[in-house]
């Protein structure tokens, strides 16, 4: 995978779209392009007019090559210190501060330490790279003010077939490795089950699975999301599936490129989720973040009759 760097702009900015989710008042970027390649990213789909992409003569939906900013912890330290009102950062928003580009340059161990050495701040961690334990000592010195999540996309048995759309991330089994470790070094974590793609992790018994591991490692919340279906992810994800010699999980994922199946298939996971948690955690640690724009009036309706844990978003 190529790796550009692109010097950008912000450090630590203030995120009005994550505060919505429940996620973070404030947002830290270290690049705009992830090397970990996953094909149903929305990322591109949502920063294409970024004139990085033009400067560099790239497609934003081209996953041969990843952009970085290594400069990122410098902004990151002098925001940290000087804005005023503080409060949780998610670390990454679009990218993530322990892909392989992020790791040559150190970036997530970097900018935590910037943003910690700060009062004020707390910080959310997004990542699918299980690197991130080797940065565990520096967030046992602020255990209270980091969440760790490491995002668990399918149930291990399917590492295979994640593998193909998640080519660069850790693997499943790692993933789930690392977040053992956090729970064994008491560090606060969360579940982050996203996306929860049709035909490889949406079954009762695949949910029933993954929400069992987040509630073993003493997640706090446990965040979910479907697919999402803007730009070119599920086009990349069929295909990508189908190259691998997964047809069926391929075709799944065609099948929802209609607008009803796809709003047929979020209403399900949601239900599946709800039963789910119910069961084996408790529904106020839910947190389904849902765009209803795209969902046929019958499922929004019934979604309305029992909208336990859904965070409702335009
Ligand atoms: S890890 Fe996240 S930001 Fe990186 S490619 Fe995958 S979905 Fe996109």
């Amino acid at each position: 995978m190529k790796m550009y760097t692109y010097k950008m702009k912000t450090g630590i900015k203030p995120s009005r779209e994550f505060a919505k989710k429940g996620l973070a008042s404030h947002a830290v970027n270290i690049g705009l392009k992830c090397g970990h390649g996953c094909t149903y990213c929305s990322t591109a789909a949502m920063i294409r007019a970024h004139g990085a992409f033009k400067e560099l003569g790239v497609s934003p939906f081209d996953n041969t090559y990843s952009i970085v900013d290594p400069t990122t912890p410098e902004r990151v330290a002098h925001d940290a210190h000087y804005i005023r009102k503080r409060g949780l950062v998610q670390l990454c928003t679009i990218v993530d501060a322990w892909s392989p580009e992020a790791q040559q340059f150190n970036l997530g161990r970097k900018c935590l330490e910037a943003i910690l050495s700060e009062p004020g701040w707390t910080v959310r961690i997004l990542t699918k790279n299980a690197i991130l334990a080797k940065d565990f000592d520096l967030i046992e010195k602020y255990r209270g003010r980091v969440l760790v999540g490491l995002s668990i996309t399918a149930t291990p048995d399917k590492r295979d077939v994640m593998s193909v759309i998640e080519p660069y991330a850790s693997s499943i089994p790692d993933r789930i490795a690392a977040l053992r470790d956090a729970r064994t070094r008491g560090l606060r974590t969360y579940g982050m089950l996203c996306p929860l793609l049709p035909g490889i992790a949406d079954s009762p018994n695949q949910i029933d699975e993954l929400i069992k591991i987040a509630t073993e490692f003493g997640s706090e919340e446990i965040f979910a999301e479907a697919v999402n279906p803007r730009g070119r992810g599920l086009i990349l994800t069929q295909q990508a599936l189908k190259d691998g010699g997964f047809n069926a999980e391929s075709a799944a994922i065609a099948s929802i490129r209609v607008r009803a199946v796809w709003s047929e298939y979020v209403t399900n996971l949601i239900k599946n989720l709800q039963r789910s948690v119910r069961t084996h955690s408790d529904i106020k640690k839910l947190k389904f973040l849902l765009y209803p724009k795209g969902l046929e009036k019958h499922d929004l309706e019934e979604i309305k009759q029992d909208d336990g844990g859904v965070v409702w978003l335009q």
